[in-house]
Formats: C-alpha cells, structure tokens, sequence
C-alpha cells in the first residue's frame, strides 16, 4: 500500500505531538508514526515532569531561549486545556562554599537568561521556608512549577486530531529516501507500507540518530552519536520533607540529584547520572547509597531505609561525559540541505517545558 501526505512526524512523545499539533494548525496534513503502543512511551513518561524556568542554560543558547518561551506558553496551554500542573516554586541550594559561588553564578545566568524573578535567600531565609533544609544561600525561583506530563499529551494528541491529524501505533519508520520533492518512507509493523511526503520531522527521541541514518541522501556527517545518560529515581515512603521543589547546585551531566513532588504531594528523588550503552530501564536498589548521601547534604534527616526504587529515564544526548553539554539540535534544510526535512537532537531537559516552543522553532525551519 502506498499513501501521500504532506507531512510525517516520527514519535508521539511530547515533542512530536507537540509538532505535529502546530504543523496541522498551519494547515498541513499530517500523520504521526509511533512505533510503541500508544504515545508517550519514551522519555516523556520518564522524567521528573518539571516546568524549569530557564535559569542554567548558557546565554543564546536554545535551550535557554525555547525554555523559556516554552514555560510561558505551558502555562497558558495548561490553563486554556485544561492540563493540571502546580506553580511550587523551587528552591536551589548550596551545601558549602564552593556551590556558594556556583550558585551566585547561576543566579547571573538566570538574570541574563531572562527569568526576572529569581530571588537570594540567606541561609535563615531559606529555612524559613523549608525548616528541614540544610544549606549556606539558596536561589529561589516562583514560577518553576509541576506538570501532569500524561495529560498534557493526551491534550496535545486531541488539539492536533481536531486539525485533521492522524496517529498510527506500532509503525515503526525503517528507512526513507530522498524523491524529488519529498520523501518515500518505508515503515514497519503489522501493515509494512510506502508513505510518499513531503515534509519529514524527525521526533524520535533516543532513536533520533539512528532514525536519520537511515534517511538516504541526508549527509552522514549531519547526524550525531548518540550517548545514553541514565537517570534513576527513588521514592520517599513518608510524609514530603519539603513544600516546594528543593536542588542542590548542579552537577556536570544533570541538575543533582532534586526532591520533586507529584501532583499527589508524593516526593521522589532522582535522577542521578550513569552513562550507559544500552537501553535499560531497571533501577538497581544498590544506587540508593549514592541516594542516601547525596540528600543528606542538604536534608541531614533522611531517615534510613526510606527510599524505594522507582523508575529510570534515558538522556538523549549528544555530548559524551568529558564534552561540553551539547544544546538542541534542531537541524533544518538550512543545517543539512534536504528541502523539507527537520531532525530533532539531543531534546533531553528542559525538553518537556519547551516542547510548544521547539514545535514552533520546527514550523518556522520548514518556513
Ligand atoms: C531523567 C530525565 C528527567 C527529565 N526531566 C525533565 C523535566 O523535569 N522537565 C523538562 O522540561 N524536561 C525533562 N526531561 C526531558 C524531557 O523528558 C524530554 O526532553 C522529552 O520528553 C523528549 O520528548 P520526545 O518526544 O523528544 O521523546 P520521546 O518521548 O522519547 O518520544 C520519541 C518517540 O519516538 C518513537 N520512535 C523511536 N523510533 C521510532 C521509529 N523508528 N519510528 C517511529 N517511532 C519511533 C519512540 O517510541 C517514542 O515514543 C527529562 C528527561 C530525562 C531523561
């Protein structure tokens, strides 16, 4: 069977609904290919569901701006659908005095970045706030808020339907290849087809790389190594130590190990860094030791045995651990040279925040 359409998004996580909401608003026609069960099942169901408000992402770059950009417009989205989400605000703490420093420069780069309401809280300060924590300053930041990232999806999949888009599950994209003006894709499945587009958006999340590969007439050199960054979380059993969303100063390949809370006041902690090689999502109980004395430095009373495994999502990233962290990469036909098509690289945090803003930035790529 062979089937034309104007455009074809490749995953139905968070992003590639997110774009192939905003492409069907500007008129196209569009189909999602997703080769899961239903959407969501990568990454976007496998963080902490944060809406950062921009604050550690160097100056200029897209993850600053579409963080940005993307949390206001989250926030609007979530009020207009519905989606349920809370404004906690987060604190961001230093345990000694070198994060001290850490943190005053991270309060520069929030301020250059934009976030206009970031406030220093003195030692006092901050406890007055949140009596169980331990630090020297912290950073206090009101609009960083939690999100239920399911039914965000689930209000994304309905505004891109009511545009005339469609999903298809268990389509697995195989290969594509260059035609004329478009693409002849291959896809797999229980109904193997040919799709002839025009448009190709490449949403794939971990799979990203290896999906552009497979894209004959795409430049080889245009597509990054991928590099796996695990990041496990575990519960807490008992009452949440903290009111609002608690950080220490970041580490180098994530944001330390934080407190978050879901939308049921339940705090998990999580996640850590482990670089990995494949794709595995069990959490080994033995990482609660790096758990337990991480925590303890800005919450000295976490009681033993009161943390339980939880769950673990994957870093899509695009730096290794000795590189410098990797921005988005959302590769137009101006970065790669192939008329209609868009790969989108390395969208780990604040990915879920901006995803509005990174479905506008691929609309405007295919301008
Ligand atoms: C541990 C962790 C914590 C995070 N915390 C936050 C946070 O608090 N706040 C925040 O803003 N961001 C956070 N993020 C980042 C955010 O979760 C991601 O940026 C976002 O979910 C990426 O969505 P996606 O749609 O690109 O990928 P995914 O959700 O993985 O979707 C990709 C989809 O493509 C499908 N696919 C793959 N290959 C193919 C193929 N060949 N054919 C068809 N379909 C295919 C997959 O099945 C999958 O469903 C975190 C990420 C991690 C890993």
């Amino acid at each position: 069977m062979s089937v034309d359409i104007d455009c074809v998004v490749v995953g139905a996580g968070v992003v590639g609904l997110a774009v192939a909401r905003a492409l069907a608003m500007s008129g196209r026609e569009v189909i999602v290919v997703e080769a899961g069960e239903g959407i969501g099942m990568g990454i976007s169901s496998r963080n902490s569901e944060v809406i950062h408000a921009g604050i550690y992402y160097p100056g200029g770059s897209l993850k600053a701006q579409l963080c940005l950009e993307g949390r206001h417009r989250l926030y609007a989205y979530c009020d207009e659908h519905g989606v349920s989400y809370q404004r906690l605000g987060k604190l961001i703490v230093a345990t000694d005095e070198a994060q001290h420093t850490a943190l005053q420069r991270l309060l520069d780069q929030g301020r250059s970045n934009g976030v206009d309401d970031l406030l220093w809280l003195d030692a006092a300060q901050a406890r007055a706030l949140e009596p169980a924590l331990a630090c020297v300053a912290a950073l206090w930041s009101p609009s960083t808020g939690i999100v239920d990232s399911h039914g965000l999806m689930l209000a994304l999949q309905g505004d891109a339907e009511a545009h005339g888009a469609s999903l298809v599950f268990h389509t697995p994209l195989l290969s594509a290849r260059c035609i004329g003006q478009g693409f002849e894709l291959q896809m797999g499945g229980v109904e193997p087809m040919t799709l002839n587009c025009r448009e190709l958006i490449n949403c794939a999340g971990l799979s990203a790389p290896e999906v552009a590969s497979r894209i004959e007439g795409l430049p080889a050199q245009r597509v990054p190594t991928a590099r796996l960054c695990k990041g496990s979380y575990f519960s807490f059993s008992g009452r949440a130590p903290f009111r609002h969303l608690v950080y220490p100063a970041p580490e180098s390949a994530g944001l330390g190990v934080h407190m978050t809370l879901d939308l049921g006041g339940q705090a998990r902690f999580g996640p850590d860094v482990e670089w990995v090689d494949e794709i595995d999502y069990r959490v080994n109980p033995a990482r609660a030791n790096g758990f337990y004395e991480a925590i303890r430095r800005y919450w000295p009373g976490l009681p033993d045995n009161s943390l339980q495994p939880a769950y673990s999502g994957i870093r899509p990233k695009i730096s290794g651990p000795d590189e410098p962290a990797a921005d988005f990469r959302i590769d137009g036909p101006a970065a790669h040279g192939v008329p209609g098509l868009v790969n989108l690289f390395g969208i780990e945090s604040p990915g879920l925040t901006s995803c509005l803003a990174l479905a506008e930035h691929v609309v405007q790529q295919l301008a």
